[in-house]
């Protein structure tokens, strides 16, 4: 028996045409079809053929799809559009084309199933006929689950869905650059299109071990306590790890603020955090000059959970396109857990079943292919990089929960904020016992690594003393002075947001606290003296700061030189 191709027109085809048709459809499909005509409204001339889920379009409409189509593959720039245009419209000849045609099943909750569409592929970005998007997220044998980036109200049960052939993907150019942008880079700043070079898939496979090569070059944070004790690297993946309102996202911010001038390209990506909260971060990254080197991709927490999960890529795929070229990326995941709880409803909604804390089996996969994709390439792959900081909430400091020891493994090292030492006015709030960065080391300069020393183990010293003698009255001397010198340690670390310090100015800082020159300045003024010290050396040793600063080194004459001048402006104020 034949099978059944459903032809529409105005009127019936003459015997010739049908013939025709049957002809092209065994041609294509190697088995034989009978036509059965239905009568509907279209032009003279025009006509749909349908084959199971796939449509031949021959109406007007079908045509002017196709010839939109044909101008979204140009690449317009402002000289070439006439010229383009025309020579599309002359060339342009119609061809009958399938595309493939599916039905809904049931939608709700962000979650659509569909009939009909055979062919499509896992990720590939599906039109209802709303005019909504939406991705094809799991392939049953006759209907298959997609997830929505759009409102849901105007698609019913019945509705035509139709098959892109592409892959969720995102525009990218240099344009981005200053803007603020949803998850599929639409702009939400109001500042106007963005036109794209390329469009790249979110999803993309990490770099091999090959096209890479060791983190050698520092990312400076600017701020004391991690750029001396935990340093990170281009190319580096560091997780920022601690309670809410721990300053987690302040670090992020600090770091970004700190690449002015130093010619790294920045990515935030906001995922689940309340609208006003990102306004606010983009206020604060255009009043520090920031705003120019950065792109910010947003998903909050009113946005759809599929467009929560897929701003992370995106922001990557962003991220990566800059990579490619050579540049040096910084990119920071504000934050994950928010991310995999964005994928768990997804997930729950798509009947996948829950395991451990309801999340999905692939959790682990979620993070871990994001995250390898921050990489230090080889010279032939332009040897650009891309550094990762993923911020990362707990609850009550409990770093065993399921996402984060899953991320915790995943990244290179992490920064621990605690909420006591926040509340206890150590801010920045950094655990320095349970932070740690595992490839950092060659990622600092010579002149950091000599000053830095041993101001862990003298930290894990006072940290053990202070606990101890908590219950001892009197001291002797010798303890009294380690305990003055621990307290004046802490001093030093603090720092205040917006106020990122550089390379020559914490050598200094660490030469000279390490050094117990301060040993005798009373705790609260600490911090006040340190910056009367820096304004001192800056004004009057300028050769110092200088080669500080260019070279990355610190010889043993200007070591001795930095604690000759500080002992006698301590001794002088
Ligand atoms: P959330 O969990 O809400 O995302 P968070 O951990 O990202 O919070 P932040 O928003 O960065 O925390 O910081 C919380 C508050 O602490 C902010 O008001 C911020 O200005 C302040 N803060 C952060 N770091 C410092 C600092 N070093 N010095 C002074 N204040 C700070
Ligand atoms: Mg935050």
């Amino acid at each position: 028996m034949s099978k059944k191709a459903i032809l529409y027109s105005n009127t019936p085809p003459s015997r010739a045409q049908e013939k025709r048709f049957v002809d092209f459809l065994s041609k294509k499909y190697g088995e034989s079809y009978s036509i059965v005509w239905k009568q509907t409204e279209l032009p003279e001339g025009s006509f749909k053929l349908v084959v199971d889920s796939e449509v031949y379009d021959w109406s007007d409409e079908g045509r002017l799809l196709q010839f939109k189509e044909r101008l979204s593959k140009l690449q317009f720039k402002d000289d070439n559009i006439i010229p383009l245009l025309k020579d599309a419209i002359e060339k342009w000849v119609p061809d009958i084309k399938a595309y493939e045609e599916g039905r809904v099943l049931t939608v709700g909750d962000g979650i659509a199933t569909v009939s009909g569409l055979d062919n499509v592929c896992y990720g590939e970005i599906v039109v209802f006929s709303s005019g909504v998007r939406g991705m094809a997220q799991d392939l049953r044998p006759d209907e298959i689950g997609c997830v929505l980036f759009g409102d849901d109200s105007d698609i019913i049960e019945g509705s035509i869905v139709r098959r892109t052939g592409r892959v969720a993907g995102i525009g990218v150019s240099d344009e981005y650059l200053g803007r603020v942008v949803d998850a599929l880079g639409r702009p939400i700043d109001g500042k106007g299109e963005i036109i794209c070079d390329e469009y790249l898939p979110i999803e993309n496979p990490a770099p091999g071990i090959i096209e890479r090569q060791s983190v050698d070059t520092p990312l400076e944070t600017g701020i004391l306590a991690i750029d001396s004790m935990f340093p990170i690297g281009r190319g580096q993946r560091e997780l920022i790890i601690g309670d809410r309102q721990t300053g987690k996202t302040a670090i992020a911010l600090d770091t970004i603020i700190n690449q002015r001038g130093k010619d790294v390209i920045c990515v935030y990506v906001a995922i689940g955090q309340k609208a006003s909260s990102v306004v606010q971060l983009v206020q604060n990254l255009k009043t520090h000059g920031a705003m120019e080197y950065t792109v910010v991709v947003s998903a909050s927490a009113s946005d759809p959970a599929p467009l929560q999960y897929i701003a992370p890529y995106a922001g990557c795929a962003l991220g990566e396109y800059f990579m490619n070229k050579g540049r040096d990326v910084l990119i920071v995941y504000d934050d994950l857990s928010k991310h995999a709880i964005a994928y768990r409803s997804l997930s729950l909604l798509l009947e996948r079943a829950p395991g451990r804390e309801a999340y999905p089996g692939d959790v682990f996969y979620l993070h871990s292919r994001l995250l390898e994709r921050s990489a230090h390439l080889n010279a032939e792959r332009g040897g650009g990089s891309m550094t990762a900081l993923p911020i990362v909430e707990t609850q009550a400091g409990d770093v065993s929960a399921y996402i984060p020891t899953n991320i915790i493994s995943i990244t290179d090292g992490q920064i621990f904020l605690e909420s006591d030492l926040f509340f206890a006015g150590q801010r920045p709030a950094v655990n320095v016992g349970l932070s740690v960065s595992r490839v950092g080391g060659d990622a600092q300069t010579k002149a950091m690594k000599k000053a830095a020393g041993a101001i862990r183990l003298d930290l894990a010293q006072y940290r053990e003393m202070e606990v101890f003698t908590q219950f001892a009255s009197d001291l002797d001397e010798a303890t009294k002075r380690q305990l003055t010198y621990g307290q004046g340690l802490m001093q030093m670390l603090k720092q205040d947001q917006y106020k990122p310090y550089k390379q020559y100015e914490m050598v200094i800082i660490l030469v000279v606290v390490l050094n117990h020159i301060l040993q005798d300045i009373p705790e609260k003024d600490v911090k006040k003296v340190l910056r009367e010290l820096l304004d001192h050396f800056e004004e009057s040793y300028f050769e110092i700061t200088e080669r500080l600063e260019n070279d990355g080194l610190l010889s043993d004459e200007d070591r001795e030189e930095i604690i000759k001048v500080a002992k006698k402006f301590v001794e002088e104020r």
